[in-house]
């Protein structure tokens, strides 16, 4: 596999630390909205990038964080009343359905910056300790961005190129930052914010000490692969380096993955500019494996621009996969149960080629545009070769090929089997049987069963009636 790394500017070929292992950490949201479908890029391109590394056999640790201390969260519970923590709680459960519906996996671990104040401390401590960074008379500490000597070497910025004459500049009103280029690793606190003991003040983290330490607890102090949009670059990701590699001397990421922006007309979509639709909004609209898939068909670094045409051509082309494999399931049921002909066998054969080519597309830095297409070939290969009389082995192959590459990308295809009608007849009786019983246990555990699959009891005076939801 080749991915492009960022601190090289170059494609490499991926070489991990540990033979068969991947660890990689993947910057996530600040929960204090629902999340924006620019939010959710980064979510469905790395998740799309962990699906294929484990299906290459990788044992992928993946781990992404929740920012829940935050300026805007303060703001956003001051506005309500209510205090920071019953908003971020809010925002990552929404955020977790969202994620959900785009089916993105969880993470192996989804840390919260608050439950990792200690670590912060403590690597905070130890800058200070290697002359590092400082502690100003507010108690605010900061990085002493020029002590570490290769700052700029993600963003390929000249550290004397960014300070650019503003020597004096103070950053959020604290005195006593010695250099405009120092940032924040701990301030202290205001009036009504939630704050921790440290040995400097009552306070709180800076944003980027949260991922640095995040990091190195959950994968160590070098990893295989530091991932997030390219707006991450800089100042964020630089400074998680300069953080990390000042503190334990090791290297901190091999490979630097970053996506490109979704634009609304060649715009980048943020919060802040207010050109936003929700992933909720969406989900009014469309099933969200449309916005999975119409994210997977552009190249996970380019620019994306969204509209509605692009989005009708995504559901479009993302139905006639759905039809090709919902044929293939009728064809599966319904033809004839005899052995795979020697022709057949053939062609199936000559079907995994196109198993070879989806890799290949992904082996060149996650093209999943060019993966798409080949996924199209093939069903144009089973629409046309399934036509006339074949068998339902062969049916059954086929669709399996096309589920499978399909689901190298999150991406569902197959309608969920119809729950056949004898079977809930068979559930509900079983469900009596159990009241009569007084099993009252498992006659609720059935009828929940039934629920879960969209199958919702009536009991009537006639007996159990039953409708799907
Ligand atoms: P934030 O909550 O703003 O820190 O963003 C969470 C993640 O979404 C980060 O990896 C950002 O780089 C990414 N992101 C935010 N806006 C966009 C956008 N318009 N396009 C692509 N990625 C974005
Ligand atoms: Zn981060």
């Amino acid at each position: 596999m080749r991915i492009y790394n960022t601190l090289s500017r170059r494609q490499e070929e991926f070489k991990p630390i540990e033979e068969g292992k991947v660890s990689m950490y993947v910057c996530g949201p600040t929960v204090y909205n629902l999340i924006h479908i620019g939010n959710a890029r980064p979510m469905i391109v790395f998740d799309t990038f962990r699906r294929y590394m484990t299906y290459r056999g990788y044992d992928v640790n993946y781990v992404s964080n929740f920012t829940d201390v935050d300026d805007k969260i303060i703001k956003k519970a001051n506005e309500e009343g209510v205090s920071a923590e019953e908003i971020s709680e809010r925002y990552i459960k929404e955020c977790k359905k969202d994620m959900e519906g785009l089916n993105v996996l969880p993470a192996t671990t989804h840390p919260k910056a608050t439950e990792e104040i200690d670590g912060m401390i403590e690597m905070i401590k130890s800058l200070i300790e290697k002359g590092h960074a400082y502690a100003a008379e507010d108690g605010t500490v900061y990085f002493k961005t020029r002590s570490f000597k290769d700052y700029g070497k993600l963003s390929h910025k000249n550290i004397d190129d960014l300070e650019g004459g503003h020597r004096d500049i103070k950053v959020n009103g604290a005195e006593g930052k010695e250099d405009y280029l120092d940032f924040v690793l701990w301030k202290p606190k205001k009036e009504g914010e939630p704050y921790w003991e440290s040995p400097w003040c009552e306070g709180r983290p800076g944003w980027h000490i949260e991922c640095s330490v995040m990091s190195k607890r959950y994968l160590g102090e070098t990893i295989d692969i530091h991932a997030g949009g390219e707006d991450l670059i800089f100042p964020h990701h630089e400074n998680e380096i300069a953080q990390s590699e000042a503190a334990n001397g090791e290297p901190f990421a091999h490979y630097w993955m970053h996506n490109g922006f979704l634009n609304i007309d060649n715009k980048k979509m943020s919060k802040s500019l207010g050109n936003f639709f929700t992933v909720r909004d969406i989900a009014e609209k469309y099933d969200l494996q449309v916005l999975r898939f119409f994210m997977l068909n552009a190249h996970y670094r380019s620019p994306l621009n969204f509209s509605a045409e692009l989005m009708e051509a995504a559901k479009a082309g993302l139905d006639r996969i759905k039809t090709a494999v919902s044929d293939l399931s009728f064809k599966k049921k319904n033809s004839d149960k005899r052995e795979l002909s020697e022709e057949e066998a053939g062609m199936l054969k000559e079907a995994e080629g196109f198993k070879q080519r989806f890799n290949e597309a992904m082996d060149d830095d996650l093209n999943t545009a060019d993966a798409i297409s080949v996924i199209f070939e093939l069903v144009k290969f089973a629409n046309t070769s399934s036509k006339e009389g074949c068998s339902a082995a062969y049916a059954a192959g086929l669709k399996g090929l096309i589920t499978e590459l399909s689901g190298v990308l999150g991406l569902i295809v197959e309608e969920k089997e119809e729950i056949l009608d004898s079977d809930i007849e068979a559930l509900i009786n079983e469900r009596q049987e159990a009241r009569k019983n007084k099993d009252f246990k498992r006659a609720d555990e059935i009828r929940d069963e039934l629920l879960s699959r969209g199958i919702v009891l009536k009991d009537t005076r006639e007996g159990v009636k039953w409708e799907r939801a």
